[in-house]
């Protein structure tokens, strides 16, 4: 399968590498949209959005992303606080169509989501 993120996590796509443990990368996105723009994975190609959600099967790998991205975020000292979103689909503007969510901070995003 031809997907950049799967070439990523197989090391094949260099990236700057935030995050890692057996099921969950997250790196530094490409085109930062904020002062800190992370992208977190699964690293297994196990959905091409959330639009492909099975909480028998996938219930175990968002609950480990969401983790990581607690623990990065902590690391990182985001304490003013940060932002997470997921692109799911055309409207959306998916365009890696690898399950990811964006991890925004570092600049006060307001409190309008769009
Ligand atoms: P989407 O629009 O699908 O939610 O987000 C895909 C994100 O992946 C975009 O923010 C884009 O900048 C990022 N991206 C695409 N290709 C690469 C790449 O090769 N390396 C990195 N680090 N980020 C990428
Ligand atoms: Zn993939």
């Amino acid at each position: 399968m031809d997907c950049v993120f799967c070439s990523i996590a197989a090391g094949d796509i260099p990236s700057a590498k935030v995050y890692e443990d057996e099921h969950v990368l997250a790196f530094k996105d490409i085109n930062p949209q904020a002062p800190v723009h992370i992208v977190f994975i699964p690293k297994k190609h196990v959905m091409s959005s959330l639009d492909d959600y099975d909480y028998a099967l996938h219930a175990d790998v968002i609950a480990r992303i969401f983790a990581a991205i607690a623990s990065v975020a902590r690391d990182l000292g985001l304490t003013s606080g940060y932002r997470i979103i997921n692109n799911c689909g055309k409207d959306a503007g998916q365009t890696v169509r690898h399950l990811h969510f964006h991890l925004l901070a570092g600049a006060d995003m307001g409190e309008k989501l769009l």
